[in-house]
């Protein structure tokens, strides 16, 4: 279809500024089901293939004609940031703003009140919800991309609570779906009240391919094609084929410790040093370089580099960029990435289509397998087709991933929404936001859920909801008179405090049975075992008996009985344990080498600790304020600040100070600057040689004194 045939639906503006002049199938088929009339849409359609154009079709159009707001919907923090940097690149000249919302998630953010466009991850956007947000009425689009993460049991009920939420309350609201292709697409559409749209078109080939017996076999497209077996790890020779063929690979692995593994032995057989530049920008990329960076930037030297979780958002972006401009040729990464940042590859290397998920290793779903093949072929860069390859060991496995992976259906969507814990959440934010004031009123609720559509013939469905009403009304966050439902005060703070009822219900106990002249490693035992702060850290053999000396050391400080050692949460007793001390070490300003080193802990990993564990001594200090705890919150407080800091108490008044962190206030410390009087009547030359002038002139303007420049 032609552009100029919507050239009248379309403002002027927004139909001049296109760049193309033919639309793409799936946006074809849209716009002829009824997108540019409002009509919901579910689109199921290949990476790239132009679904969130769809969207912004829709968005953009609406803004400009209606004033209203549009809110895009993504799974993954990196997501938002480089989404809302494309929308205000392509729309600031039009006069839309666009805001990205990722922080605080006990905030109504006002200021958001101006933006028409609100980039959002779904976790934010469902706190927005309960702070009541004043502009909601205002939102005519919501977009969800990825929209077939509601089957992921993390992330899948707040996407659904959501999108039922919102088609209750914003009668006018144009509900658009992105998403990958699923297995059961009308049963999801009809949920939705949306049109279905499914296209294959892809803007490069995808061929697929098996490495079996040292040949990629592709079963469609070319012919098998011989790779030099140089090591006997699969996934080395064909990461070198690539290389040798002058491309790119992303090489998905099943955990971070192999990804990292992979990256050096690619690094060990190109056995050529280059990229000196970056590599020296990663080993700056820290506050002080830790093994982990040392490796890294030794793979980037050769032209390869490890992508995880583990690595700090500096390092990731450095890694991500000079994949993007062909420094680096290879990398080994975690599935992460195939869901994150736009970076495609000519050719993806799956090397394990198996995961460990506490079970034994299983093998992923077949969605997944198509998000990681998504990332095969890069249209910008003029590539005619991408390669997406796995590795069979044995002629059976071969067989079973090409009918599974290659030539079967993904699975269908299934509501994740029925996990206990889960569903009380969803009912205390109803109940705390006002939405839902009635027993029955929540029900049907329910029933409006895809979970209700799914299984609301169930006879357990209203026991299961009465149920979670009466754990919520056991906690003390609800109260219940004949049919009516209200929250507490304490159940609307735990609601607007973004934790789950059960993990806030175990804090209050937590918090009631702590004195109140309490040690500090009882609250950081307390938080550590919370199970907000999931995944604990991993523990080895050899970790056990130094733990459990140091379990000893500490059992009459805290709160919680241990387990006997033949129970089966003996382990994760342990593991809470070691993330207790783990968070103990941070704040007496151990540094991240040292971390990595004792607790195997790397940087990226420990500021997610460190994160997680602020957000909940935020909570726990808020939820003392309610619960006869007034006299805990000051320490509660002050080693909230320590946590977020890594410091020791005596540096409390130094990282007050806009500008000033643990290394910073450390040496300012030594230095005799013990204080804001001392910092008041210290000169700026003196200050300017510990801390650098930029920073020594915010400084003395915080402290309230005037810049005395010495001659
Ligand atoms: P998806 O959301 O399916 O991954 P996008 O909508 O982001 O895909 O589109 C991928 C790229 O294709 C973007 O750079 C976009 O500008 C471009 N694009 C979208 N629609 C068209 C079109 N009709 N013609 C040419 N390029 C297009």
């Amino acid at each position: 279809m032609l552009v100029s045939k919507i050239k009248n639906k379309l403002p002027k503006k927004f139909y001049e500024s296109l760049e193309f002049n033919k639309f793409r199938p799936s946006q074809e088929k849209a716009i002829n089901a009824g997108l540019l009339e409002g009509k919901n849409m579910l689109v199921c359609s290949p990476t790239a293939s132009g679904k969130t154009f769809v969207a912004e079709l829709a968005g953009i159009k609406r803004i400009l004609e209606d004033g209203g707001k549009m809110v895009y919907i993504v799974p993954l923090k990196s997501l938002a940031s480089e989404k809302a940097d494309e929308f205000k690149e392509k729309y600031t000249d039009f006069g839309i703003q666009t805001a990205l919302s990722i922080g605080d998630p006990d905030s109504s953010e006002g200021w958001l009140s101006k933006y028409d466009i609100i980039v959002c991850t779904s976790e934010k956007f469902d706190s927005l919800l309960r702070h009541n947000i004043p502009w909601l009425k205002d939102v005519q689009t919501v977009i969800f991309d990825e929209i077939h993460l509601l089957n992921d049991t993390n992330r899948g009920p707040t996407l659904e609570i959501i999108i039922t939420l919102l088609k209750r309350v914003l009668t006018n609201v144009q509900i658009i779906g992105l998403s990958a292709t699923i297995g059961n697409p009308e049963e999801f559409a009809d949920w939705l009240d949306a049109e279905l749209i499914e296209d294959k078109w892809r803007p490069v080939e995808l061929h697929q391919g098996i490495f079996h017996e040292d040949k990629l076999k592709f079963l469609k497209f070319k012919d098998d094609k011989p790779i030099s077996k140089t090591v006997s790890d699969s996934a080395l020779n064909v990461a070198m084929d690539t290389i040798n063929l002058g491309k790119q690979a992303l090489v998905f692995c099943p955990t971070k410790k192999s990804a990292e593994a992979t990256a050096e032995k690619i690094a060990d057989l190109i056995n050529e040093k280059f990229n000196d530049d970056l590599s020296s920008k990663i080993m700056g990329s820290a506050g002080s370089a830790t093994r982990q960076c040392i490796r890294l930037s030794k793979c980037v030297t050769a032209g390869t580099a490890f992508h995880h979780s583990g690595l700090l958002s500096k390092q990731k972006k450095l890694v991500e960029n000079g994949f993007k401009d062909n420094k680096i040729k290879i990398i080994c990464c975690t599935p992460t990435l195939a869901m994150g940042v736009n970076l495609p590859a000519f050719r993806v290397i799956m090397k394990s289509l198996k995961r460990f998920t506490g079970r034994g290793m299983d093998w992923i779903p077949v969605l997944e397998y198509h998000q990681m093949t998504g990332r095969a072929g890069r249209p910008d860069f003029g590539d005619d087709f991408g390669e997406a390859i796995t590795l069979a060991g044995t002629e059976k496995e071969f067989k079973f991933i090409k009918e599974k992976y290659v030539e079967g259906d993904s699975e269908e969507i299934t509501s994740k929404l029925s996990v206990e814990p889960v569903l009380r959440s969803a009912v205390l934010s109803l109940v705390a936001s006002g939405f839902v004031i009635k027993l029955d009123d929540l029900i049907e609720f329910f029933k409006e859920t895809f979970y209700g559509q799914q299984f609301g013939d169930d006879f357990g469905f209203r026991l299961k909801i009465e149920d979670a009403v009466s754990s919520l009304i056991d906690f003390g966050f609800m109260k219940q008179t004949d049919n009516t439902i209200l929250p507490t005060k304490i159940g609307r703070r735990v609601s607007e405090l973004y934790i789950y009822p059960d993990a806030a219900h175990d804090l209050i106990e937590g918090l009631n049975k702590m004195n109140t002249d309490f040690d500090n490693i009882a609250i950081l035992h307390l938080i550590a075992s919370n199970w907000e702060m999931y995944p604990w850290t991993n523990i080895q053999k050899k970790d056990y008996e130094w733990i459990e000396t140091s379990v000893e050391e500490i059992m009459d400080k805290i709160v919680a009985e241990p387990p006997n050692k033949w129970d089966w949460t003996y382990t994760a007793f342990l593991k809470k344990c070691k993330t207790c001390f783990l968070m103990n070490e941070w704040i007496h300003e151990s540094n991240e080498e040292f971390i990595l080193d004792e607790y195997n802990v790397p940087p990226g990993e420990l500021r997610n600790v460190i994160s997680r564990a602020d957000w909940l001594l935020y909570g726990a200090s808020e939820l003392c304020k309610l619960t006869d705890n007034l006299a805990k919150v000051n320490q509660i407080n002050k080693i909230k600040l320590r946590v977020k800091n890594g410091i020791k108490s005596e540096l409390i008044p130094l990282v007050r100070l806009r500008g000033i962190g643990r290394v910073r206030a450390r040496r300012l410390y030594s230095a005799g600057f013990k204080n804001v009087l001392k910092l008041r009547t210290a000169k700026l030359d003196e200050l300017s040689r510990i801390i650098g002038k930029a920073i020594a002139e915010k400084v003395k303007e915080q402290v309230g004194q005037k810049i005395i420049r010495e001659s």
